[in-house]
Parts: C-alpha cells; structure tokens; sequence
C-alpha cells in the first residue's frame, strides 16, 4: 500500500478547526487508499511563547531543559490531532519522538538525527490506525529529550518519509508553495511550480524560513520529492526534486537573513593555523558561521570578517575573544545592526555577470555593500538591517523574478528524477547508522585559477558594480568574489579569482579604470582545493576540519567561500598538491 507523509506547520494547526481540518486531510489521504502518517508542529506560536516563558524564570536557560520544555509543545499539538481524527471514527495514535524512536545526538536544541526506529510506526500504520507524529523532537543515547532547531518539524517529516520510504511526503502550511522570495515581505514574489533540492537547500539556509534547511539535506540524500503546499487549500503547490535538467535562469530566488551580525577580528598574524583557532571555537559551540572573508595581509597582518546568527553573537564574541587573545591578534569589533541578502540559482554558474548585475541594482537603489561572498550557486552582501528591505526588492527586481521565465522549464511533474548521487547506495549506507552524518562527494584541485586583489576600494555605493562591470565588459569570467568590510581607514578591499589566462588581461582593465586604487595586484600563484558534498554550511566541521588539516601540513589559506554544496578555500599554488593529499586523508571516511 502506498505511504504518505504529510507535516502540518504551527499554523496549520494553530486551533480546534484548524486542527479538525488537518485531521480530515489526513483521513481523505487514507481513504484513498494510502498509509499515512501525519507530523505536527507545536500549535501557533506556542515555541514561541515557551521560549518567552523560560526567558522570564532564567535569563540563559539551560539548554538541557529548553528541549525538555519545547517539546511540550508538539506532545500537545499530537494527542490534539490524534483526538480530532477518532472524532471522525477513525484510528489514530499519536507518538513522541521516544516513542518513534528518533534517536539523535546529544547537541540539545539543534540535534541531529542519527537513527530512527520504523517497527512501532510499521505495525501501527498496519493496524489501519494514522500515525500522527511529534515533530522537532528525538531522544539522545541517555534517554534525555532533545530538539532538532527552529523549524525542525520539516526535518522529522522528510526523515520520516525517507525511513518508511514515503511514496509521498506533503508539507502543509501557510503559503501556496515555494515563492521567488518571502511573499509577506516581497508581495511580487511569484510562486515556483518546482525546484532543485540544491537550490532550495541553499535558499532555506539563507533565510527562506519556508523549508528548514537540514530536511532538504535529508531530502537529497535520499532522494525524496516534497510538495509545499497550502493547509487552506486544495492548490497543488511546489515540488522540491532532484536537479533538473540546466535551466538558463541564472537566479531563481533571493532571501533575507534579517538578523545577522558582522564580525571582524583585526590584525590578525597572517599564519597557518589562525582560521582554524578561531573557527573551532565556534564550531566547538555550534554557531553557524557564514561569509567569511579574509583580507589580503598587510604587513603580514589580517583581518578575518564573518558573520553569525544575531541571537548567538554573545556567544560567538566570547569565542572570538577567546581565539583572538590567543592568536595576537589586535582587536575586534562587531555589527549586529546588519542583514544578509542572497541570490541562488544552479544557473548562475554558467553565466558571466550575474554578481554585476546584482551590485547594479543595489548600486542604483543607493544601497552601500558592506561585504560580499559568492559561490557556484549563490551571492550573499551584507547591507544595513534598515536598506534590508529595500535591497532585496532591488535585487528580486533586477533579476526579474516577479515575472514567470519565457524559458521556464517544464520539469515533468511526477517524472523520475535522477539524483547526481546514487541514492540506493547511500540510503543503505546511511539507513542503520547515522542520518545526518556528513556526506562528502568530491575533493578536488583547480591550478588554473589566479587572483586579482584591489585595495583602497572606497566604501560607498557603486563601487563593486564599477569594478564588475568593467571585468565583466572585458569578457573576463570571475569566480570566487570576496569583500570584505572595516578595512584600512574606511576602505575595504576586494579579492577574486579568474581563469590564469585572463588575469593580466584583467588587471590592465583595473589599471585603466577612473578610479585609481591604492593597490590593484594579482598572482597566478594560487590553488583553489574543493570539498563537496550535502549540507555542507550547517556542517560546520567540514570548514574547520579544513583549516585544521591545512593548518597542521603549515598551510596559509588565502580565501575561503562556503555554499551547501561546496568549501573552496584558495592557497598558495605550491601547496596545491600537499593541500590535496591532506584533505583526501582527513575526509577520507566521509566520502561516499
Ligand atoms: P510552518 O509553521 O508551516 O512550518 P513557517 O512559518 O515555518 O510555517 O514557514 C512558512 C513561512 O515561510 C511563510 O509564511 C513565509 O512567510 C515564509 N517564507 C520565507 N521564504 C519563503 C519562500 N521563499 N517561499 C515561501 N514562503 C517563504
Ligand atoms: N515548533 C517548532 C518551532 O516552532 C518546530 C517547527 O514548527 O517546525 O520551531
Ligand atoms: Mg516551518
């Protein structure tokens, strides 16, 4: 018989009513004639007002006891649905994460799933009951109850389906789908009838709250298609699949991450090992780390700039101070009035000027970029928190995603999709182990790359565009684009790299531009190593397991850039082949 999961959202579920018509949902689904199970979230805002709760008895509460306290959340929201589907004379039993047994790690409030038990759910969905599920929540190897992260009810589902081996799996909630960018904050935003598990695991991880970002990684690895649909609709929503086939979009959406906070450690001795001491004590706590530029030395000095998650910026800075005691480093200092916006797309990696023709936008809506990363698939700035808006607009507009692509392809609904990966190999693999553990797919060397670095780029509006508009006028096809922020006297610089043969080519166009730099340089001297896989920016470890391995062969990193799929840090081009043998030795036992 076939199995469907359907997940239903806070407010899918957020009263009586609605909760009566998550259960006739549920039992419209079994009566034709599937096994269903069903996850719930913790009804409204309740997580939210649990967390208030907590915060009025203890400043910084333990997070031992935040979990045991948030998961009561969903144990409501269960015996609710649960309830509601007998009323209709239908049976229905509702289970804990325990009582499922979703066995995770011990990190409370963002554990990962390492097994999950499917006999007591088999037997019960066999037994002609819905098995209505908690969702967010598990249990660690000493029985104490743990969270999986905000929005970690999607993760449960899309683990659930992958384990049961779901025909389906339905994510019920507030929106009709997958849109261009948030709709309550952009109501241009269009809806998407499919896309990639690489894009959407991106776009999730940057902001688009719509999907939490590790059920995506779930996801991939075992190849389950999701539909996001609407609770208060029969509307078909939006299919997240395997890759499609090339699309000619270069962006396919954009998202916020409106609280963020900017970090700088300056003056930071430019040695091997550095990153690493400061990196691992972030990991070590598991802040979430992104955009991490590293300014070209100045007499032999760094400055290192990232950003963190605003709510763990206290946190992050005592690690950081910690680490920056310990390296020499000079100082720090930090922003926590900043936002992140982003723009992915599978097809921008094939493309010129894509970076350009964002940096114009944000340059036309007066917009002043304080940093910028980018990486195969996406390009994040940092901008002002009060322009976030603003920018994002600017950007969704430049790209025109509010109109539906001429090209638009039409990924046939239902057709087989083929994952990159061979998903029967992996699901073996990882079924009985540890779900979430690290997959890694590649590690590879690039030679052919050089690296051109201006500093004494003013920082103010239109700069960035300037400078890529000109590179890109000149044919020059740019990758890797860093820049980083609190420079040397009100100037930041920015570093990228190009194909080698273009990069003398590319530093005459510098050189003749209107605005004179205090330094343009480049050097065909350089390595990029490449460590790819899934989920690779909430695995926090793969960056500093680099750093690490570099750090001990005496390895100084240039530049670094993070995505999902990807950690590329460039080095010196001697090191190249040292740096690779000592990656393939660290990441040896992820690879699949
Ligand atoms: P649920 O409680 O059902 O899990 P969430 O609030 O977690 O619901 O997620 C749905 C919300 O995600 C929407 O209301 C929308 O505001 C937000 N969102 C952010 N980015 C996107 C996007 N790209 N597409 C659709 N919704 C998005
Ligand atoms: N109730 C949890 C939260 O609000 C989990 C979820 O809804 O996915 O984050
Ligand atoms: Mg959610």
């Amino acid at each position: 018989m076939p199995l469907i999961v359907q997940k239903f959202g806070g407010t899918s579920v957020a009263t009586p009513e609605k909760i009566l018509a998550a259960a006739r949902k549920a039992i419209r689904a079994q009566q034709e004639g599937n096994q269903v199970v069903v996850v719930v979230s913790a009804m409204g805002h309740n997580t939210d007002h649990l967390i208030d709760l907590a915060k009025e008895v203890n400043e910084e509460p333990s997070a031992r006891e935040m979990d045991m306290l948030l998961s009561t959340g969903e144990q409501v929201s269960v015996a609710l649905v649960a309830m509601a589907v007998q009323r209709f004379g239908h049976k229905a039993v509702s289970l804990t994460g325990a009582q499922m047994g979703i066995r995770t790690d011990n990190s409370f409030t963002k554990a990962r799933i390492k097994t999950i038990s499917t006999d007591r759910i088999r037997k019960l969905l066999d037994d002609g009951n819905i098995v209505i599920a908690a969702g967010f929540q598990g249990i660690d190897d000493d029985y104490n109850i743990t969270t999986l992260g905000r929005g970690g009810s999607d993760t449960t589902a899309v683990s659930l389906a992958a384990v049961l081996k779901a025909d389906a799996c339905e994510i019920y909630t507030d929106v009709d789908g997958v849109y261009t960018t948030d709709p309550r904050l952009l109501p241009e935003a269009r809806q998407m009838g499919q896309i990639s598990y690489d894009e959407m695991l991106e776009l999730a991880s940057l902001g688009a709250g719509v999907m939490h970002n590790r059920s995506i990684e779930f996801a991939k690895k075992f190849n389950v298609p999701i539909r996001v649909r609407s609770s208060f609709s029969d509307a078909p929503g939006s299919m997240i699949v395997a890759e499609p086939e090339s699309s000619s979009v270069p962006v396919c959406g954009a998202a916020l991450t409106k609280d963020e906070a900017r970090i700088t450690i300056q003056g930071v001795p430019d040695q091997p090992g550095t990153s690493f001491e400061i990196f691992k004590r972030l990991a070590d706590r598991k802040i979430t780390v992104d955009m991490i530029v590293q300014n070209i030395g100045q007499e032999s000095l760094a400055d290192i700039s990232f950003t963190v998650p605003n709510d763990e910026l206290k946190e992050a800075l005592r690690a950081v101070n910690e680490a920056a005691k310990l390296v020499g480093a000079s100082g720090v200092t930090h922003d926590d009035s900043v936002a992140k916006i982003s723009v992915v797309g599978i097809g921008m990696s094939k493309q010129t000027g894509v970076a350009q023709r964002m940096f114009e936008a944000l340059a036309e809506a007066g917009i002043n970029i304080q940093m910028i990363t980018t990486s195969e698939i996406k390009i994040s700035v940092l901008v002002k928190r009060a322009e976030a808006q603003a920018a994002l607009r600017a950007v969704h507009s430049a790209f025109s995603l509010h109109s539906k692509p001429d090209d638009a392809k039409v990924w046939e609904m239902g057709q087989k999709q083929q994952s990159e990966l061979s998903a029967s190999e992996i699901v073996e693999r990882l079924r009985n182990s540890n779900m979430e553990q690290l997959t890694l797919l590649d590690i590879s060397l690039v030679g052919d790359q050089a690296r051109v670095t201006l500093l004494g780029v003013p920082d103010t509006p239109g700069l960035a565009e300037t400078v890529f508009k000109e590179v890109a006028k000149a044919g020059v096809f740019v990758d890797m684009i860093v820049q980083s922020c609190d420079g040397f006297q009100g100037e930041t610089s920015i570093s990228f790299t190009v194909p080698e043969e273009q990069m003398d080519h590319c530093l005459q166009v510098l050189k003749a531009m209107d605005y004179k730099f205090r330094k343009i340089g480049g050097s065909k001297d350089i390595a990029k190593l490449s460590v790819s896989g899934i989920g690779l920016r909430s695995h926090t470890s793969v960056a500093i397991a680099m750093f690490k391995a570099l750090a001990d062969a005496n390895i100084n990193v240039l530049m670094i850039n993070t995505s999902e799929l990807r950690v590329n840090v460039v080095i010196a081009g001697k090191d190249g082949e040292k740096g690779l043998a000592c990656l393939q030795k660290t990441f040896e036992s992820s690879l699949v």
